[in-house]
């Protein structure tokens, strides 16, 4: 067999070459629905992006299916209280920000007795919502998923039981069980959160009304995005951020200094390395005390309308019956899982927020998906080097792979290819020449190491350099793709370029 095609097969069954001894056709025609009482093949706990898939993809593969579900709506944080609505609301909010500022004016376009109706916009990020839990709830009946309303909690090694919230309780016997409960906020000691004054992300995807001023802890993933939304339609914001850099782990140091002095263009306030130790509410006002992580004695109080507690989340596994069973949580509340997703008992696994890795949903995703298909029998990897990480702010902010941080800690030669969207064709047209593409290279090979890419459309593009990474593509590999003109994705081919030959053509 080719390498090619022995790569190929591989990535479709997503294991890497060397575990491809055994090829499992994986799906069946013997799709046949549970029925109350019977034992199912496979019990998922928890029905965000993880649950959801895995349950559909464990159907798909003819195991009789059941999720159980505690809240009354579908798709966990990701469709209720995170990426959905948080997106809703950045799209929309952008537009105002284009209307409200000279943006759409430069561009021919004169809009009179331009207001913002929050309500409105509020309803529009309902009605997404409501669409895609809905759509789950659909999917799962045309899968022939049995759907089971309660809180889980592991009774046994083959046995889930729901409970009800009318008290009552509905047991489901299973071979497999796999817990796919998410996460929850991080509360941040001694605040209190209201959702009203002091919020979450979830009370932040919801005020009535536009702060005058908000103060935002922590410049993470989140905290940005949900800061940029209220900045966009008018609020002050400030964020406090414990770190020196903005973004998160993982982000690019270059990529992280341009994002921040992009975002402060658009009006965020950043008071970097610097530490919350409190906040009191005062009248309509929350006073928020800091001070300097590098000088404590330099200390300051904040005030603002709304608080914004942004920390980040840790793993929610609240009455799941884990230590009865003999599973034990590790230091971060994560259940302990290896690399099939098996825990200490091997027919219960665990996959998405609540283990290792990322909190994102297209990781839960995919090893929902690599789960079942083990349980189903065949092989299961994930590369988490391709899982790529996105910040939907604007411009967009995307990566996948190493950093130049990461290589130089381990010791590894690369090259750098950087291409500025300033000299990128159509982000000159639409007006949009913020940021830049950078990929790293393994010197000696050519092979993609990374991309960072801070820039229009910077979350479709960096799907691109993990395809490319998956299939361990070359800089070179890259640049000689054709790429449609004129597309911001040019930037990327012209990145690439620049590592393996040294020059762009347009820069
Ligand atoms: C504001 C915000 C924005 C985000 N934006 C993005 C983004 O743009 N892109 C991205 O990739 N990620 C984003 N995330 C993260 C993403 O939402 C999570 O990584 C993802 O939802 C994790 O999926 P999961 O299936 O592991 O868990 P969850 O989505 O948390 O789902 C767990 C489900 O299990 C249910 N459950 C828990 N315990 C039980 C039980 N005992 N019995 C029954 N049901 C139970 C819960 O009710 C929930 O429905 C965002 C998060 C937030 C908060």
């Amino acid at each position: 067999m080719s390498q090619v095609f022995l790569k190929t097969v591989c990535l479709s069954l997503r294991t890497a070459p060397q575990q491809c001894g055994r090829l499992v056709p994986l799906v069946s025609t013997q799709r046949r629905a549970y029925s109350s009482g019977e034992e199912a093949d496979l019990v998922v706990i928890g029905s965000g992006p993880g649950g959801y898939v895995a349950a559909i993809k464990a159907a798909q593969l003819g195991l009789n299916t059941v999720c159980i579900e505690k809240n009354a709506t579908l798709g966990g944080t990701c469709l209720n209280v995170g990426c959905i609505p948080s997106k809703a609301l950045l799209n929309n909010s952008y537009y105002y920000h284009m209307a409200h500022t000279n943006d759409l004016k430069n561009r021919g376009i004169e809009i009179t007795g331009l207001s913002l109706n929050l309500e409105k916009m509020m309803d529009a990020k309902s009605t997404a919502v409501k669409a895609l839990t809905g759509g789950i709830a659909h999917l799962f009946k045309q899968n022939k998923v049995r759907l089971v309303s309660g809180h889980g909690k592991i009774t046994g090694t083959n046995e889930v039981t729901a409970l009800k919230e009318d008290g009552s309780s509905e047991v489901v016997r299973a071979k497999n069980i796999l817990i796919a409960t998410g996460s929850e906020v991080t509360p941040f000691p001694g605040i209190e959160v209201d959702e009203e004054s002091i919020v979450s992300s979830t009370g932040a995807l919801k005020l009535a009304k536009v702060p005058e001023k908000l103060v935002l802890i922590g410049a993470g993933v989140i905290g940005l995005e949900l800061g940029s939304v209220w900045s966009r339609l008018g609020a002050e914001v400030t964020a406090v951020e414990f770190l020196g850099s903005i973004g998160g782990l993982g982000i690019d140091g270059e990529v992280s200094k341009n994002f921040q002095r992009i975002l402060a263009k658009q009006g965020l306030k950043f008071k970097l390395n610097t530490k919350v130790t409190g906040a009191r509410k005062e009248g309509s006002k929350v006073l928020v005390s800091v001070e300097s992580v590098k000088d404590p004695e330099k200390k300051e109080e904040l005030d603002c309308d709304v608080l914004l507690v942004c920390v980040g989340r840790r793993p929610y596994t609240n009455n799941l019956g884990l230590e009865e069973i003999g599973i034990e949580r590790d230091e971060k509340g994560r259940v302990p899982v290896n690399s099939r997703f098996q825990t200490v008992i091997p027919n219960v696994f665990a996959i998405g927020d609540c283990i290792h890795g990322p909190m994102l949903a297209h990781k839960a995703e995919d090893e929902g998906i690599v789960c079942v298909e083990g349980i189903a029998g065949g092989p299961v990897h994930i590369d988490y080097n391709c899982i790529p990480s996105v910040i939907y702010t604007h411009p967009e902010v995307a990566w996948v792979g190493r950093t130049e941080e990461d290589l130089k800690s381990d010791g590894i030669e690369y090259k750098v290819g950087k291409f500025p969207f300033a000299a990128n064709s159509r982000a000159k047209t639409n007006n949009e020449t913020d940021g830049f593409v950078k990929v790293v290279a393994d010197k000696a090979t050519d092979r993609l190491l990374g991309a960072h890419i801070i820039g229009p459309g910077a979350g479709e593009m960096i799907n691109e350099a993990v395809l490319a990474m998956e299939y361990g593509a070359s800089a070179e590999d890259i640049a000689r793709v054709c790429h449609a003109h004129p597309t911001c994705s040019e930037a990327l081919r012209e990145a690439n370029l620049a590592a393996y030959f040294g020059k762009p053509i347009n820069f």
